[in-house]
């Protein structure tokens, strides 16, 4: 994309109702857009992170053996008055039909996949199954100081798995748990995001949180020093010492990017989902659940791996996988700079090309700012060099490459994800 064509701008002023360190930087390099507390637009730049984000976890529910929906934002009533669910929350968005009646923007989707399943699963040769959805997610926060890590309108996958009994779910849930640590670890964070064990709210006594360290954290976890598992502070007093005996732990203030729970028989007892077994008998299916808020994801990235300079992307997960900077506008240089771009996207290469017509300290800031992973700077010196200077965002190492092996070093980059 030519940077002439891209609408957003960066500033250089924080926005001054912001409090947040990702929603402060995602503003000023022009990614998101506030609309109110709780609530952003995600612009070209952003959007683009957001997929590959989703692309990136569909893959690894893919490889589960997930199937994914997309279930309706609007909720039946009565369906969470089965589970009653309807009147205890104090998260709900509800809403009124015009002919009377109420309905809610739904927050999470245990009660409808249920209900759904309900159709579709009969014998013990339905099960097991895992479903999964990218979905538009409501929930009235009380407090939403957290930029796009704490949404009152966000976009979660959320995976819901069916299992015959206890031992079936434990073997989904634990594939599920190595596919987290993946997510994670390919989003960039895997070396900051622990695994910890936590109070598993309605559903089951303990859930496996996956807890990133940040200074903004709203959380505080307690890691072992001896093996490295992690307990949540609002859990730790049940456990004096960990499983592996030790009791030296180390504190850090972290927040929850995914989490995976145990929902044992509670939702299909309620709305009646059931299946045969070989002997003809009645059981209640047993679930799991598992969630990624996928802005709360982008903003730890943001905050986790960002510099004094700007935003640091990972190649996995980046808007783009060059920044393309062009300086000087003669006629050589522009000429050789857009055969250049031209030559990238031919390959396969996300390329973001800053042609604007500004000075080149303005350039590299932006180019800072935005934080693609790999820059590569056409100007008069590179054209007449025959070598172009390439710049890891992330290291600010330098290296200096041909024209015609530039297109293999950027691929390599690109490959090693
Ligand atoms: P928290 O304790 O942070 O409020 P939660 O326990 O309510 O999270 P779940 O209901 O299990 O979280 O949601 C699954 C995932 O969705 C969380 O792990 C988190 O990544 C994300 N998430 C939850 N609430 C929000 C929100 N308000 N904005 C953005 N993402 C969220
Ligand atoms: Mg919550």
């Amino acid at each position: 994309m030519r940077q002439t064509h891209l609408f957003t701008k960066t500033r250089k002023e924080s926005p001054k109702d912001e409090t947040s360190k990702n929603a402060d930087l995602l503003i000023r390099a022009g990614f998101i857009h506030k609309e109110m507390a709780g609530v952003y637009d995600y612009l070209p730049l952003g959007l683009r992170v957001i997929k590959n984000i989703e692309g990136l976890i569909r893959k690894e529910m893919d490889k589960v053996g997930g199937q994914e929906v997309e279930l309706s934002s609007l909720q039946n009533k009565e369906i969470w008055e089965k589970t009653e669910r309807w009147d205890a929350k104090d998260i709900w968005f509800k809403t009124e039909l015009n002919g009377g009646g109420e309905l809610g923007l739904g927050f999470t989707h245990e009660e409808p996949l249920t209900q759904v399943m309900t159709n579709f699963v009969s014998s013990y040769k339905d099960l097991p199954l895992s479903v999964y959805q990218f979905q538009t997610k409501f929930r009235n926060e009380l407090r939403a100081k957290s930029g796009i890590m704490r949404g009152r309108e966000f976009l979660m996958k959320d995976m819901y798995t069916f299992a015959l009994d206890k031992e079936q779910h434990e073997e989904l849930y634990a594939k599920l748990k190595e596919a987290y640590i993946e997510i994670f670890k390919k989003a960039g964070i895997g070396e900051i995001t622990h695994p910890t064990k936590a109070l598993g709210g309605t559903f089951s006594p303990y859930s496996d949180e996956f807890q990133t360290e940040t200074g903004s954290g709203e959380d505080t976890i307690h890691v072992c020093t001896a093996c490295n598992i992690a307990y949540n502070e609002e859990v730790k007093g049940e456990f004096e010492k960990c499983t592996c005996g030790s009791d030296s732990f180390e504190t850090k203030k972290t927040v929850e990017v995914g989490n995976i729970f145990n929902l044992g028989t509670k939702f299909s007892e309620a709305l009646g989902l059931s299946y045969k077994d070989e002997s003809g008998k009645e059981n209640n299916v047993h679930m799991g659940s598992y969630g990624i808020g996928l802005g709360r994801l982008m903003g730890t990235i943001a905050e986790t791996l960002s510099d004094e300079k700007g935003l640091v992307w990972p190649m996995s997960v980046a808007p783009f996988q060059v920044h393309l900077v062009r300086l000087g506008d003669n006629e050589e240089v522009v000429r050789s700079a857009d055969e250049f771009y031209e030559g990238l996207l031919r390959e396969g290469v996300e390329v973001l090309y800053d042609d604007r017509d500004v000075s080149a300290g303005e350039k590299f800031n932006d180019s800072d700012l935005i934080g693609i992973p790999l820059r590569v700077v056409v100007s008069a010196k590179t054209v007449q060099s025959g070598e172009h200077e390439m710049v890891e965002r992330q290291s600010g190492k330098t290296h200096f490459v041909t024209e015609s092996s530039l297109v293999d070093t950027i691929q390599s980059y690109v490959r090693e994800i």
